[in-house]
């Protein structure tokens, strides 16, 4: 004998009861069967919605059942559909209408009194699985299948606790064996979670309940399995409609099933293993849509696939915490036997206990729904020494979860708890309390209900995937850099994967006017032609949606160069998302945002990098870095950072006008669309700043020396046009400059330096043999005289500028988060 049961989904569709039909004809080939069926899925929550409206006295109850009601029938249509079986499909029909007339008289009733009483309750919901099973009888009768229908109630005999009634096993058992005893039929139908109380009285077995009708009559008839088919293939390492990576288990322990049942597996109802586990018959989770996938098998001993000591993780939502606490508690006993008592008595049920070792407080977690009861209830019992100031008011805490690490084998391993909880730091989910069980079979935490997807999907990729890291990027600013990057990720992801374990993803993309967020990843062939279709752009749009998404190593990269943008980074970082920063405003504005960024990025374990905004891609800011944290100590650094002034000043001569020469570099993109910008200095004065800065040393822009080379006329120009006009006005003034410098021997650059606290920038003739007097075409340079080099710089030169060098540093800074 074999016991099969089958869940809401497997039972809520035409197409599904076909799949279903053909299992238990393929199964009772080999062996007698008792079929368990649930109601039709989602059906159960109906009746409970239009129970609760008709005793709100709201009319719509009777929408709910009039889709209750259509929902039936589309499926008996379905089913005898071209079956050419018209009389069976009438009975049947009138059978179902027979039985909805009565609910819709019981919902009548509900709605006249305005009453719904536990016990009409179970009444209700009762008709879920007494429709489901008379519906599926009648099909497998009318195909010829030998099968009969016993109702349960009158097998599985409770007390009258209703809604979660308590099975009384010796008079159940009984009336299994009895029953079974004399049916000769291989099939035997069941509707699962509906029972009797010894006076008649309709009772059920608790929500999910069906899987703990078919492990009792399991159980009592000592059968070989107990198969439990529903809409996914085992249970899972995770929820897999959280976490996507989530992969059936293969085989589990009972004590791992009924840890991870109990803590949000819904897959299995918790009470479901007890009655089988005595008898020590196997439960296999399986999937009527996937009938050939292994699924789960949960049997007392786990030897076969025990390398990992994580066996799954799971989640329970809608949970309240409640601490109790006050100097009062302090070393007297009897506290918690009168806080565990007075819950006890009004049934509500305890999920979670933490208490301190210091005694001052206890914490226990609650569902939500019993919250405020449960405060009523404590402030009362405690009323003397709340009083007194002996204890505080009970503080209660909402909209949180539970997170649990499960496993048989996590006692004998150490460091699980040190992992689950680093890497929920490194995400910066809150942990609000912890429990762990003494058997060390599970490590819970409780959490805000918002972070659960994320805790989930992270703790998961720690245990169960440690293969791979998922890097999720929300990038705004696909101009040239932008577009150069994506392009760059696109060619580089499945390297990155493979040789790093990183999984780049694009999450969200913005420019000016659009922005695009896709939670599984864009797609990077087409994602222009997306972005110009997504919604209007908006910062703090973006923003929320990186917020919302809440997904676990976010990394926000800015590629423009603007300012409104570089103010958000704040935002980014309080939410623990990294940024990475093209844009040199945030670093080289005021000292307090940049000291305040700093700070937020070390207090959110979040970084913040921007190397590229010193010399492009080059490694100038990792290596200060490095030399700053190793101990090293700054003396000077000098510099040429500036692209366009070495493009200029190379071809800049006696056969060339300075206009021409800009104009030139202009026209050829090496310049900002306003040449000032970089002849004036103050794009290189920036830089060195942030050098500074980053050498520790808190300076702001106006304290920076800066040695303007331009003449008055030019600085003073009005438009772009205008200061063009001056360079033609001041040529001679400029030939002299480069006079100057050819008379010594030298090459004109434009240099930065820093040097004993202070920094400057300005024009310099650099004789021949200077590592500057060489320097080519875009390239920048950077020497820096520490301790450790104090004769011999260190020195780190190469292009300064252009797009795809931009694009590898910001690639770099991402790769560096990503290895963090
Ligand atoms: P049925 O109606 O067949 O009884 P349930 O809805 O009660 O099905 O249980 C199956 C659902 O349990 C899955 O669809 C899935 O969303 C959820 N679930 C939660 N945690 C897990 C897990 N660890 N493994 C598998 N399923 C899980
Ligand atoms: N129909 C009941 C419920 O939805 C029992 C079950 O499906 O297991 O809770
Ligand atoms: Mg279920």
């Amino acid at each position: 004998m074999k016991v099969l049961k089958f869940g809401g989904t497997s039972v809520g569709s035409t197409e599904n009861i076909n799949k279903v039909i053909s299992i238990l004809q393929q199964q009772a080939e080999e062996s007698n069967i008792a079929v368990v069926v649930s109601a039709v899925g989602g059906i159960t929550d109906k009746l409970l919605e239009a129970a609760n409206l008709a005793c709100a006295k709201d009319e719509a109850y009777i929408t709910k059942y009039n889709k209750i009601w259509s929902k039936h029938n589309k499926i008996i249509e379905g089913l005898f559909e071209g079956s050419g079986l018209k009389q069976q499909e009438d009975n049947l029909h009138d059978l179902i209408t027979e039985k909805l007339d009565e609910l819709k008289n019981l919902l009548d009733g509900i709605y006249l009194i305005n009453e719904l009483s536990p016990k009409t309750k179970d009444k209700l919901l009762s008709f879920g699985e007494t429709l489901s099973s008379t519906i599926i009888i009648h099909t497998l009768k009318s195909r010829n299948i030998d099968a009969v229908l016993k109702n349960s109630q009158e097998l599985i005999v409770t007390d009258l606790n209703y809604n979660n009634a308590i099975v009384d096993f010796k008079a159940t058992d009984k009336n299994i064996s009895t029953f079974f005893e004399s049916n000769s039929c291989k099939i035997v139908l069941l509707p699962g979670f509906v029972s009797k109380a010894y006076n008649g009285e309709i009772t059920t077995l608790g929500r999910g309940g069906s899987d703990y009708t078919a492990a009792i009559i399991a159980a009592a008839l000592d059968a070989k399995e107990l198969q439990i088919w529903t809409d996914v293939s085992g249970m899972f390492t995770t929820n897999p409609k959280l976490v996507k990576q989530a992969a059936p288990i293969t085989r589990l322990s009972y004590q791992e099933a009924v840890e991870l049942s109990h803590f949000g597996a819904k897959v299995l109802y918790p009470p479901t293993v007890m009655p089988v586990l005595k008898k020590n018959i196997p439960i296999v989770i399986k999937n009527t849509m996937e009938p050939e996938a292994i699924g789960t098998t949960i049997t007392e001993d786990d030897q076969l696939n025990g390398d990992s000591p994580v066996r799954g993780l799971s989640n329970i939502d809608n949970i309240a915490l409640m601490t109790l606490q006050g100097n009062g508690m302090v070393g007297v006993p009897g506290f918690s036997k009168r806080l565990f008592e007075a819950l006890a008595q009004e049934k509500i049920n305890i999920i979670l206990i933490t208490q301190s070792s210091s005694e001052h407080s206890i914490c226990f977690g609650i569902a939500d729904s019993d919250a405020e009861h449960a405060k009523e209830l404590i402030d009362a019992v405690f009323e003397y020494e709340i009083a007194l100031q002996k204890l505080d008011p009970i503080v209660v805490e909402t909209d949180l979860s539970i997170i649990a690490v499960v496993g048989d084998k996590m006692k004998s391993h150490q460091g699980i708890s040190g992992k689950m909880f680093s890497t929920l730091g490194k995400n910066n989910v809150n942990i609000r309390a912890i429990a762990q069980g003494a058997s060390e079979r599970n490590i819970s935490a409780v959490i805000h209900k918002n972070d659960v997807k994320k805790a989930l999907n992270s703790l998961h990729e720690q245990f169960f995937e440690i293969k791979t890291k998922q890097i999720n990027l929300f990038i705004t600013g696909v101009g040239n850099v932008g577009q150069r990057l994506i392009d760059q990720i696109k060619q580089q992801r499945a390297y990155v994967k493979e040789n790093f374990k990183i999984n780049l993803r694009v999450v969200g993309l913005s420019n000016s006017r659009f922005m695009l967020v896709n939670d599984d990843g864009i797609d990077l062939e087409n994602w222009k032609e997306d972005l110009a279709k997504s919604e209007k752009a908006s910062l703090n749009g973006f923003f929320d949606h990186a917020k919302t998404l809440n997904l676990r190593n976010s990394v926000f990269v800015d590629i423009t160069a603007n300012d409104e943008v570089a103010k958000i980074y704040v935002d980014y970082l309080k939410q623990s998302i990294s940024v990475v920063a093209c844009n040199k405003i945030a670093c080289s504005g005021n000292i307090e945002y940049y000291n305040e960024l700093k700070q937020l990025s070390r207090k959110y374990n979040a970084s913040f990098l921007f190397e590229t905004n010193v010399g492009a891609g080059l490694p100038v800011i990792d290596t200060l870095s490095h030399l700053i944290a190793s101990g090293d100590k700054i003396n000077t650094i000098q510099a040429v950072l500036s692209g366009s002034l070495n493009f200029i000043f190379n071809n800049f001569n006696s056969e060339t006008t300075f206009y021409d020469v800009v104009k030139q570099a202009q026209e050829e993109g090496y310049t900002e669309p306003d040449p000032r910008i970089d002849l004036s200095g103050i794009d290189v004065a920036r830089k060195v700043l942030i050098l500074a800065r980053e050498s520790g040393h808190q300076i702001e822009l106006n304290e920076l020396e800066s040695d303007n080379f331009l003449t008055d006329n030019a600085m003073k120009a009005d438009t772009v046009d205008d200061f063009f006009n001056t360079l033609k006005d001041d040529e001679a003034y400029y030939q002299s400059l480069y006079k100057s410098a050819e008379d010594k021997n030298c090459q004109l650059k434009f240099v930065a330096e820093f040097d004993n606290g202070k920094a400057k920038v300005g024009l310099k003739e650099i004789p021949e043999g200077h590592p500057f007097y060489n320097l080519k075409g875009k390239d920048n340079i950077v020497m820096f005289y520490t301790q450790r080099y104090p004769e011999q710089p260190m020195i780190i030169k190469g292009a300064g500028a252009g797009a795809e060098v931009t694009a590898s540093g910001l690639f770099a800074d991402i790769m560096r988060i990503a290895n963090n």
